[in-house]
């Protein structure tokens, strides 16, 4: 079975432009009695002549989501808060992760996450607030006392009462058992670059979700709906065919393929307002109408013209391709740093001028120490084995230039730092600002400040001090400690590793200071355009009331967001301001996640950081605390470097002499 998760495109199939050909025109087109989906197949005929745009589908009742990651989690919280009629359940193998999914400190931090958490998750109360634009907050009138009695409580015609909902958002450790009663089964599992084996460094180790597969085989219902939100290879919907043919042969499971694009950081915002959909099915009846039921669960909040239906080849390997391009833009535009580092040019002043152009666009064009995160490599390696797989070695070659880039540009920069230091960081102390792969995000994996943490070490610092605003530093401290093989890594064993939980003991008495995440809270005055990663509230959001009765949950957020707009800081702690939300379920005495909370001396800072108190660095305040010649080395291009060299600061930057 192994070599199926290699590309896999017969001549046949690519003689048809990569669409499957397949015999199931003699599947059946709707599912057995005891499947719970329901379909009328005339109707079904009829609403799509009459209504070309629009989906007829299966009603879909229950969702299980295999995968309780940075995709799994978010993905379905989100098709939960739009879909309050189905219940949708993430299941994980890993029960702490889905402890911490039930709990008030979410395993993960994306902005805005946690207020869709607590809508699809813990249920919301009903609310009623004035129709009408006003120029006040939201909350003018006492919600919670008119939805508790309604005496005394003077009804407008204005008025809107929205009704409470029950939660439709579930995390479970028993994958089986919510599998086997799903009518779609999203697999959204991991599924890294192999490390050993045929293929070892470049092709994708598919352990993870050929397991689930297996699992799906074993136990889904009959006509289940099976979507890959995993990246995966091109030719894998084949694998989980043959998966289920094998393990129930002659039970039809129809078998999808909808990438996730959302981006680390942004994940919110991605998945609430998307790009595009996309779908990719085999070109059956049935596979068509597999692809309009998913399509009918993003309807509820994507409008039509984004949800674009392909085949399920183009699908798997439509996002290959798009995390590759955006890959070679970030390599493409640190190659001209290089160039602009040995000349006069400034790397800012090309991207602005080059990005004017409207065949280049200015986005993805910020030189800075190189993309990081578990997708970009991964996937460009992929698309790598897959070409070589197919005799292209050229395309193959072109591909692996792009990670060889990468990689060039982060040990330039250590390198550059170390040169910078006179060769010696011999009783040092360096500071890394930003230790997650993104802004606004915990996610660590694949981070270039980790490589750059091993590249220093080699120089042996007396201290290689990290904070980040968004990680949890005893997640932090779990992944450094193995770094050094047989030695001690952190300080509290000996080694030369501290993790901090504020930036000004992370620089006080530090030798340099090197920016490796570009978070709002590290920019200097001149480069800060306001904002610490609120996510889903915008400065300029405007009155969106009268909302249409019933309102959607869409409308309801844009309300919470103008409402949270105009309110003075800190009115509304819990970004509640229609006071829809139950309390968050109870933590037990013995609770890691407070005790760590505790620890750090904040009040409210959850395991992931959600609500670690976001401030601005006073880089006068870091200055005073720094041992000279204060260097800082800006890996990130966030800082003003005339701006801080007036305070001090010897800045280096990237991709200017
Ligand atoms: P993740 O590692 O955060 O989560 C994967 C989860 O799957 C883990 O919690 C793991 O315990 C669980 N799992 C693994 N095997 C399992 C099994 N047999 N049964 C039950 N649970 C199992 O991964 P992720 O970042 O969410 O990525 C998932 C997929 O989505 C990958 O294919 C990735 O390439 C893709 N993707 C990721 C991103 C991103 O930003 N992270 C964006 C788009 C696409």
């Amino acid at each position: 079975m192994g070599s199926i998760f290699a590309p896999k495109l017969t001549a046949a199939t690519r003689a048809k432009g990569g669409s499957v050909v397949s015999d199931d025109s003699t599947a059946p087109t709707s599912p057995s009695s005891s499947s719970s989906l329901t379909f009328t197949p005339g109707l079904a005929a009829d609403y799509e002549r009459t209504n070309p745009s629009r989906t007829i589908t299966h009603r879909v009742r229950r969702i299980c989501c295999v995968g309780a990651g940075y995709v799994g989690g978010p993905t379905a919280a989100v098709i939960a808060y739009h879909n309050p009629e189905i219940d949708v359940t993430v299941v994980d193998k890993d029960k702490q992760r889905i402890q911490r999914w039930n709990s008030k400190h979410l395993p993960i931090y994306e902005p805005g996450l946690v207020d869709i958490v607590r809508i699809a998750r813990d249920g919301a109360r009903g609310a009623v607030f004035l129709n009408k634009p006003t120029d006040t907050s939201v909350d003018s009138l006492d919600l919670s006392a008119a939805i508790s009695s309604k005496q005394g409580f003077v009804f407008l015609r204005e008025n809107m009462i929205v009704d409470g909902r029950a939660p439709n958002l579930f995390f479970s450790d028993r994958v089986a058992q919510c599998i086997g009663k799903a009518d779609i089964v999203l697999i959204a599992v991991n599924t890294p670059t192999k490390s050993k084996g045929a293929g070892a460094g470049s092709a994708t180790d598919m352990t993870a979700f050929e397991d689930v597969a297996v699992e799906v085989a074993k136990h889904a219902m009959p006509g289940t709906i099976i979507v890959e939100k995993s990246t995966v290879p091109c030719g894998t919907a084949e694998l989980v065919r043959n998966t289920m043919a094998i393990h129930r042969p002659g039970v039809h499971f129809e078998i999808l393929s909808n990438p996730e694009f959302l981006a680390a950081g942004t994940a919110m915002k991605d998945l609430m307002h998307p790009d595009r959909i996309l779908i990719g099915s085999i070109n059956t009846a049935s596979g068509r109408k597999a692809a309009k039921t998913l399509a009918s669960v993003y309807e509820a909040w994507v409008p039509p013209s984004r949800i674009i239906m392909t085949n399920v080849y183009s699908s798997e390997l439509s996002k290959l391709v798009a995390n590759s391009m955006l890959a070679q833009r970030i390599s493409s535009i640190n190659s001209i740093s290089a160039i602009c580092e040995k000349t006069g040019a400034d790397v800012d002043e090309i991207a602005a001028s080059i990005g004017s152009d409207p065949r280049i666009g200015d986005k993805f064009l910020k030189a800075g120490i190189g993309f990081g995160g578990s997708c970009f490599k991964k996937d460009i390696l992929s698309l790598v084995y897959l070409a070589e797989s197919l005799g292209l070695d050229e395309v193959g070659e072109y591909w692996r230039q792009v990670v060889k880039m990468n990689e060039y540009q982060r040990d330039r920069f250590s390198r550059r730092v170390i040169r910078c230091l006179n060769n010696t960081l011999l009783g040092k102390k360096i500071t890394l600002l930003g230790y997650a792969f993104k802004a606004n995000n915990s996610d660590t994996r694949e981070s270039p400040a980790l490589e750059i943490i091993k590249t220093l070490l080699e120089e042996r610092p007396k201290e290689i001090a990290v904070f980040d605003p968004c990680c949890n530093p005893v997640v932090v401290k779990t992944e450094i400690k193995g770094l050094l093989s047989g030695q001690p890594a952190l300080k509290e064993d000996g080694g030369p590793i501290e993790i901090h939980w504020s930036a000004y003991t992370a620089c006080e008495r530090s030798n340099a200071i090197l920016i490796t995440t570009e978070c709002d809270e590290f920019r200097s005055s001149r480069t800060y355009a306001g904002g610490l990663g609120l996510p889903l509230t915008s400065p300029k959001a405007v009155d969106p009331r009268p909302l249409p009765n019933p309102p959607t949950e869409s409308d309801l957020m844009s309300l919470q967001n103008y409402s949270l707009s105009i309110a003075p800081a800190n009115t509304y702690p819990d970004n509640d301001p229609l006071k829809r939300y139950r309390p968050q379920p109870a933590c037990e005495s013995s609770c890691l996640d407070c005790r760590l909370i505790k620890a750090s001396g904040y009040s409210t800072a959850g395991n992931s950081g959600e609500n670690r108190p976001k401030e601005r660095l006073d880089w006068s305040r870091i200055s005073l605390g720094m041992n000279k010649p204060k260097w800082l080395f800006d890996g990130k291009g966030i800082i003003d470097a005339a701006e801080l060299g007036e305070l001090g600061f010897r800045v280096e930057s990237i991709g200017r002499h």
